[in-house]
């Protein structure tokens, strides 16, 4: 606690432990109060207090007699103010002089050592050029140690490749293909160290051209039916028809994400079904955006554990990593390319319900797409392996009107089928839900973003059987509609 003649504050007040030097002095110029870093730099005790202004500022103050006001007033700041020390040798400093609020007969001057400053400033600066060098050097510190490690890991998998060729008997055959997985995994932990460090480094760079996109997520489901299938579990892929068949991006790096998230899924699933959906959901002159969702109904993740997921080197707990391995950097790896291409990467879990993991990114469409895109067949296809077109016999209106969103043909149409899914919902037929689910989705598919996020939100809900989220989005999409 400092004790001022007339003026205390403890140490819990800001003023007390500001950076600044804070002097308060009354109309005749005599100090009431000064802050910690006052008295440090200018080298009092508790002596300050008491002491006239022009003892600390003589040059400003010298002249001083009871025009301070006009003297001063009318600056924001004084520049070139010097400080005297106790000893009496002196510093720069920059001013600033105002009246106190609470009491007119106080004034109040806030100074900074302007040496002091511009030091901290050079000191920032070359701070922060030697964490560029280090960043410069680790960087390229792990890509050569990623070579020389992919060098020998490649000739090894070269090897065993070419000895599987030959006949060998069944324990060989089964060490070899471990030892083939090793190499596999080795590479794939490689690739992801030098890929986190280049994104680190802000040295990534996408490489867009032009591609199939329905082959992309062909490729994509070829590298891990097998595995899922073994495991015993369901696989559903949905791609809207409002996607062209070619469009502009970095194959490479989509094909990663999903190929991680899949991955994910799979490693964390052991009952139930794995689902990749595929929607467009905005369009920007010639870019698209796309919105991919990767469920699962496997273990899920902890609330408290969601905001860990993204970092680099995150692994939910340790025990994870002991049995399922894997270094922690994958969705962080996602995540970065996820913003490289315009999107961004969210997840809704529930523990031991399942995630979901959704995506945007933003892709080119080719020359003449756009018009096939605005086609009405594109929007009157059913979505592929969906087998639930909407049944436009049923009102016997119009098809295209019931479709277009905001007609009153197409909100009738969706609130038709949203009472028969609350229906199934609260008779706990989540099958039947599900597929009104997709006719509501196909109705909506034209509709606003809001519109669409309800409309995926109350999708996943239904996915997961999770009765308070789906009245919950229900309500709020009926509030859109
Ligand atoms: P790695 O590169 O080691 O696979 P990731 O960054 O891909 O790590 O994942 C980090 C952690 O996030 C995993 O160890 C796991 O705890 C959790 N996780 C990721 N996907 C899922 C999922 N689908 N279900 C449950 N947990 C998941």
């Amino acid at each position: 606690m400092e004790q001022t003649q007339n003026i205390t504050y403890s140490n819990a007040f800001p003023i007390e432990t500001a950076l600044e030097m804070i002097l308060m002095f009354d109309k005749e110029g005599k100090i009431l109060y000064a802050n910690a870093q006052a008295r440090q730099k200018l080298e009092y005790e508790n002596d300050l207090c008491g002491r006239h202004i022009s003892d600390i500022f003589p040059n400003t103050f010298q002249n001083y007699k009871e025009d301070l006001e006009t003297e001063f007033f009318h600056q924001a700041e004084i520049q070139n103010l010097v400080a005297y020390r106790k000893n009496t040798t002196c510093f720069p400093v920059e001013a600033r002089l105002t009246k106190s609020d609470s009491n007119p007969e106080v004034y109040i001057c806030m100074a900074s050592d302007i040496l002091e400053r511009e030091f901290l400033g050079r000191e920032i600066e070359r701070i922060k050029q030697e964490s560029e060098e280090a960043m410069k050097v680790k960087s390229e510190f792990v890509a050569n140690v990623t070579h020389e490690l992919r060098t020998p890991v490649n000739g090894i998998l070269g090897n065993i490749r070419e000895l599987k060729n030959h006949e060998m008997d069944e324990v060989i055959a089964r060490s070899l293909n471990l030892v083939e997985r090793c190499c596999d995994d080795m590479n794939k932990i490689i690739n992801n160290i030098l890929d986190f460090s280049k994104l680190e480094a802000g040295k990534f760079i996408l490489e867009p051209r032009r591609f199939h996109f329905r082959n992309m997520l062909e490729y994509v489901k070829a590298n891990h039916i097998n595995k899922i299938t073994e495991k015993g579990l369901d696989f559903f892929m949905t791609v809207s028809p409002q996607i062209p068949e070619y469009i502009i991006g970095d194959e490479l790096r989509i094909v990663q994400i999903l190929n991680n998230l899949l991955s994910n899924a799979q490693k964390f699933t052991s009952l139930g079904k794995i689902t990749v959906e595929v929607f467009r959901t905005a369009q920007v002159n010639d870019k698209i955006e796309l919105f991919f969702v990767v469920s699962d109904t496997g273990v899920g993740i902890d609330k408290g554990d969601k905001g860990k997921l993204f970092q680099s080197f995150s692994q939910v707990d340790a025990s994870i990593s002991r049995k399922y391995g894997g270094t922690g950097l994958g969705l962080n790896i996602c995540k970065q390319l996820v913003e490289l291409m315009g999107g961004r990467i969210d997840v809704e879990s529930e523990k031991n319900r399942g995630s979901n993991f959704s995506f945007s990114i933003w892709v080119g469409i080719c020359e003449g797409e756009e018009d096939i895109l605005q086609r009405p067949d594109d929007i009157k296809n059913p979505l592929s392996m969906s087998g639930t077109a909407v049944s436009h016999e049923e009102n016997g209106k119009d098809p295209e009107a019931a479709r277009k969103y905001g007609t009153r043909e197409n909100r009738e149409n969706i609130n038709r089928t949203l009472s028969k899914l609350i229906l199934c919902v609260e008779m706990e037929n989540w099958e039947k839900a599900e597929m009104f689910m997709e006719t509501v989705r196909q109705l909506t598919e034209e509709a606003p973003w809001e519109v669409k996020r309800v409309v995926l939100r109350l999708k996943m809900a239904i996915q997961k059987e999770n009765y308070e989220k789906v009245t919950a989005e229900f309500e709020t999409l009926q509030q859109f509609l």
